[in-house]
């Protein structure tokens, strides 16, 4: 049998960095685990625009459509700021997003013990935190029609319509409760039925999905505004959050948060299955492209690294080794290993991108 395949696409500014060390972690999997992928590397975002004048060639694009999983670092800085609108470099990401049909974006919000002092909240509220929120990314709000600004009565009107078929909401509900099956079999639904009629067919699809085919599953609805207050107030008391593509952008920024760095927080986007039963995937930290860190060996690889943990338990079915993997991000933290990002008031010397990278290579020996 043929090693499952990767896309690596690491793009621009810090992904580079951040992509060399998933690329060890790759490589610890192949040779201590028996564990081997077949790994190809392609450009996306500024970096392909300068080599073929678009933000992702064609070529890549069908790459993409035929690997296993892709795994993206970051794209963008100020270089390409003034760049048209249709070649900028996240164009290249959402065209991957759009054509690969990646409708459930997996954000999880995990709190290590070790860094609960970075939350803005307090550190009973967070510690051992571990929620994940599904964000249907491919409808709603932000492509829905009509959309635009025109004129009425002299003055400008801006538009935009927040659109859901019932198969749109069908294969996000069932995604998420898939998941939900997976962790701790509760799922809370978000939206805003007591105001829109989107919500109101979100809320009786998701009903009807439960009935149909998961009702062991324990589900709940909740308004999005409460919701986001509860995140704030109690967040332990969710485990699976399923919402729409705007609502999650907020929730799903505002979870993420509560776990402190940016640096270390991973994602996935879901699509449907292929031929071979693994779904349609691409594996992103949340982060930028940190123009302000560039090349100067300070950025935190843990999202990436989380990224790939998330690919080898959603895309391989490889639960135990992501688990692994997570255990030993776990313990250097616990050891106190922090890049830049991570430093408390106390202050310390920061470990580079590589050296990080070391830590948990040491760790992931240790663990065998
Ligand atoms: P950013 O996430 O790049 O950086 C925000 C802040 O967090 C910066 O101070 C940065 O140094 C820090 N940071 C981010 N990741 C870090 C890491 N791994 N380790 C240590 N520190 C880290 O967001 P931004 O500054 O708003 O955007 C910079 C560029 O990235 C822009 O061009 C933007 O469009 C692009 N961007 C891309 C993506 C993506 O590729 N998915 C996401 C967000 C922003």
């Amino acid at each position: 049998m043929s090693n499952p395949s990767l896309l690596i696409l690491a793009g621009d500014g810090i992904g580079p960095e951040v992509m060399d060390e998933v690329k060890r972690v790759i490589s610890w999997f192949g040779d201590k685990r028996d564990l081997a992928f077949d790994v190809s590397e392609d450009l996306v975002g500024g970096a392909a625009y300068d080599a073929h004048g678009v933000p992702l060639h064609d070529d890549t694009m069908a790459k993409a459509q035929e690997v296993d999983a892709v795994l993206l670092g970051a794209v963008g800085g100020p270089k390409y700021d003034d760049l048209d609108f249709s070649v900028k470099p996240e164009r290249g990401l959402l065209r991957l997003r759009k054509e690969m049909d990646l409708f459930a974006n997996l954000r999880p919000a995990q709190c290590f013990d070790a860094l609960a002092d970075f939350s803005s909240l307090k550190k009973d509220i967070v510690a051992g935190l571990d929620i994940m929120i599904v964000r249907e990314l491919t409808s709603g709000v932000y492509f829905g029609e009509p959309r635009g600004i025109h004129m009425e009565d002299n003055m400008r009107v801006g538009v935009n319509t927040q659109r859901y078929t019932e198969a749109e909401i069908e294969r996000a509900a069932r995604a998420a409760f898939e998941l939900a099956r997976k962790r701790s079999n509760k799922l809370c639904s978000m939206e805003k039925a007591n105001v829109m009629e989107s919500g109101i067919l979100w809320r009786d699809v998701v009903n009807e999905v439960h009935q149909a085919d998961y009702a062991d599953v324990e589900l709940s609805h909740m308004y999005a505004d409460n919701g986001a207050m509860q995140l704030v107030r109690a967040p332990k008391q969710f485990d699976v959050i399923l919402t729409d593509n705007l609502f999650g952008d907020i929730l799903s920024d505002c979870a993420a948060m509560l776990t402190g760095s940016l640096g270390m927080l991973p994602s996935a986007s879901l699509g449907l299955p292929m031929a071979n039963g693994r779904p349609k995937a691409m594996y992103e930290p949340v982060h930028g492209s940190a123009p302000d860190i560039t090349g100067q060996g300070k950025a935190n690889p843990i999202a990436c690294i989380l990224s790939f943990a998330m690919a080898l338990r959603y895309s391989f079915d490889q639960g135990a080794e992501a688990d692994r993997l997570e255990a030993a991000i776990e313990k250097v933290l616990a050891d106190g290993a922090r890049t830049g990002d991570l430093m408390g008031p106390e202050g310390g010397t920061p470990l580079s991108t590589t050296q990080m990278g070391d830590v948990i290579l040491e760790a992931l020996d240790a663990s065998l």
